[in-house]
């Protein structure tokens, strides 16, 4: 009922004074400010069969809610945007955590206190952990890439046992071949937290996340356009201002090249039994092909007497997931960044349109604050 499919329907599409691209987070959000903020019509026009861009979830032939383009914990500190969320979900609290499997332990990640006790077989304190890990640090005066990160910050057995095989999964090249940035995002712990991420909020949305993405554009001001290339149809619409959320070199008709992204494929199972692992997510940094392993039920609290299991294999090609994070692609995305400047009624916001990763809080943010800025 919420979504209207209106191909052909000109007198639907023809009144809006704003499109929005993309039906992703960004999208949606921009969106729905607009339709119940400023109470103008709004058409979103979307490629894909389905709203809620990679955020999407849906129940599989066996009655589990799976997340279709991998899995996703919503966090934040941001109150302002946990109470955005709130107004269109109920929220199944939840602490994401993640064990590593490593010389045949099983061990949390992030790296902390009970990872380094579990690995060495020792029974260390915080400060003792302190000292344990000063003392494998590698002295290095100028960290150029992320394997000299890992190196000053924990050693070479914690590089070689986390970060390189994993790091060659994950981007198709080894720490020493990317920036400083890439790995110094991850948080290394010295107490005895063993939490994924240590947010004030955490959790997902009750029921998934398409079904919050439904409730934010149950507004008589929003139409949505499914299956639709925006290129397809946008000459033949009238409109004061576009919100692109799709990707910027594909605007421009990759004018300047194609920018890289790394892609995943995923390969679900759905297996006879309760419980498959102990966590909602596994990695994998040593051997396997696979990077991780999730096992959505433990993410919403569903309870089946099947599971289902989600293995990713980073990959280049299929849908662009991640920017690829080296100096050559930051350049190209600047460039299209100063063509896009120049767009007068066009407005570039979300993951692909900045080419810039954000989690699912930022883009909403960004959009939030787009909105108040830009259009309003
Ligand atoms: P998208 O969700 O990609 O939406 C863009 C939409 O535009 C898509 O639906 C696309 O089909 C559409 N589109 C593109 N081109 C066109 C076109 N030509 N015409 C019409 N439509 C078009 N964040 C977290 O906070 N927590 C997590 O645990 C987390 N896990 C993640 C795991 C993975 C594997 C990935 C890849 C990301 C994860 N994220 C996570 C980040 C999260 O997915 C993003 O923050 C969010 O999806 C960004 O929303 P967006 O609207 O910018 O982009």
């Amino acid at each position: 009922e919420i979504l209207r499919c209106l191909v052909g329907s000109e007198m639907c599409i023809r009144d809006r004074k704003y499109v929005v691209v993309g039906a992703g987070l960004a999208g949606l959000t921009i969106a729905e400010r607009i339709a119940s903020q400023l109470n103008e019509k709004v058409l979103i026009i979307e490629k894909r069969p389905h709203i809620g861009g990679n955020v999407y979830d849906s129940y599989n032939n066996d009655g589990i809610l799976i997340q279709n383009y991998g899995p996703h914990t919503f966090h934040t500190n941001d109150d302002e945007v946990f109470n955005y969320v709130l107004q269109f979900c109920e929220w199944h609290q939840y602490q994401h955590r993640v064990l590593s499997y490593v010389d045949g332990n099983w061990v949390p990640m992030p790296i902390g206190l009970e990872t380094i006790n579990k690995l060495y077989n020792m029974n260390l304190s915080e400060t003792e952990l302190m000292d344990f890990i000063e003392s494998k640090k590698e002295k290095i005066e100028d960290v150029k890439n992320s394997e000299d990160v890992v190196l000053s910050k924990a050693g070479r057995d914690i590089y070689e046992k986390f970060f390189k095989y994993f790091t060659y999964k994950q981007w198709g090249v080894y720490p020493s071949e990317l920036d400083a940035s890439v790995i110094s995002r991850i948080p290394f712990r010295t107490n005895r937290d063993t939490r994924y991420f240590t947010d004030q909020h955490q959790g997902n949305p009750k029921g998934g996340f398409t079904r919050m993405c439904e409730r934010m554009v149950a507004h008589p001001n929003i139409r949505i356009m499914l299956n639709t290339d925006y290129k397809e149809i946008i000459d033949q619409i009238e409109y004061n201002k576009m919100i692109y959320t799709g990707p910027i070199d594909y605007y421009f008709n990759y004018k300047l090249g194609k920018l890289l992204y790394r892609s995943i494929r995923f390969e679900f199972e759905t297996l006879d039994m309760e419980s498959y692992q102990p966590t909602a997510s596994s990695r994998y940094p040593m051997d396997h092909e696979y990077t991780r392993i999730t096992e959505f039920k433990k993410m919403y609290g569903q309870k089946h007497p099947k599971t289902t299991i989600c293995k990713e294999y980073p990959c280049f090609g299929n849908e662009p997931y991640y920017t690829y994070p080296t100096q050559e692609w930051k350049d190209l995305a600047n460039k299209y960044r100063a063509l896009a400047a120049l767009e007068s009624n066009v407005v570039f916001l979300g993951r692909l349109a900045e080419y810039k990763y954000y989690d699912m809080d930022d883009v909403i943010r960004r959009a939030l604050n787009v909105f108040e800025e830009c259009i309003k």
